[in-house]
């Protein structure tokens, strides 16, 4: 059985996340550990990071994941910007190092006029300096997440993730995790049983599943093939229903911490996860009723 969260707000603090976690059914959660939409970050203090760790406990969460800053761009070729997304990759590892936040994942990047390759190859330089620069802290997996392809982002197709990992100093360290909305948007035609074979078997020959850490859950508001990432409720997208079945119910997939991401807000979410639980233990129950929330994260 799947452990089924969400992504919970951290505000006030990431030792404030578990107990919204647990308020809506959760397993486990994504979080971020800072403010995603700014540079300036503040230090975890001790007392920040053993709260944490006893509100975990507390309430009861299994796996955690932190997703990292959507402005840090690993593949940039403007020298400072590149700079700068580096040293945020490295802050947001010893923040997760600091909580005991086991996954942190984040978005390969963009290679702005670069082209795919110099992209990948930017991307594992940067990745292989934050390994050797960080030999302690192999108790947080690094997490590539695939993307649905917009602009010039690396890594919509799972030849480029596996491209960056074969350059990799320490691919022990890294996993990766699938976000469905994003597959989906990428070309992978998870919807239909066959598409759904076709994306797995596509992961196990790039990559080998034993690559693949957990999973996104999100619906798509735009069809298979659009490259453009917006999320939608699960069931109630161009995706549908079947494909979140499968997730939950797959041995692929089936025992892998799966986090939603979609517009449904804290109270959706706890429907969207009765839902999917319900669905992992064979039950077919028809879709919740939720409003969308408008949330995109
Ligand atoms: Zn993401
Ligand atoms: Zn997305």
């Amino acid at each position: 059985m799947p452990e089924l969260g969400a992504h919970v707000s951290a505000a006030g603090g990431p030792q404030r996340a578990p107990e919204r976690g647990q308020e809506i059914g959760c397993d486990c959660i994504q979080v971020f550990t800072r403010n995603q939409r700014s540079w300036k970050v503040k230090p975890i203090t001790t007392e920040e990071a053993t709260a944490f760790r006893q509100a975990r406990e507390q309430y009861g969460i299994g796996a955690v994941m932190s997703h990292a800053s959507y402005l840090i761009n690993l593949a940039s070729p403007d020298a400072d910007k590149h700079t700068k997304s580096a040293d945020a990759l490295a802050a947001e590892l010893e923040r997760c190092h600091q909580l005991g936040i086991e996954y942190l994942n984040f978005h390969p990047g963009a290679h702005m006029q670069a082209g795919v390759d110099a992209g990948i190859e930017t991307i594992a330089a940067t990745l292989n300096t934050l390994c050797r620069n960080t030999p302690e802290k192999t108790d947080v997996r690094l997490v590539l997440e695939n993307v649905a392809g917009q602009g010039s982002t690396v890594g919509a197709d799972f030849r480029e993730l596996a491209a960056i990992l074969a350059q990799l100093e320490a691919p022990e360290r890294f996993g990766v995790c699938i976000d469905t909305a994003h597959a989906f948007a990428a070309g992978y035609a998870l919807h239909t049983v066959e598409g759904w074979e076709a994306m797995w078997q596509a992961f196990e020959e790039h990559m080998g599943m034993d690559r693949l850490v957990g999973l996104h859950l999100n619906d798509s508001r735009p069809g298979c093939g659009s490259r453009k990432d917006r999320h939608a409720l699960i069931g109630r997208g161009a995706i549908g229903p079947e494909a979140f079945q499968r997730a939950v119910t797959d041995p692929r997939t089936r025992d892998l911490p799966q986090f939603l991401e979609t517009p449904a807000g804290p109270a959706g979410w706890a429907e969207e996860i009765r839902w999917l639980r319900a669905c992992s233990k064979g039950d077919t129950p028809a879709l919740p009723e939720i409003e969308d929330q408008g949330i995109n994260l």
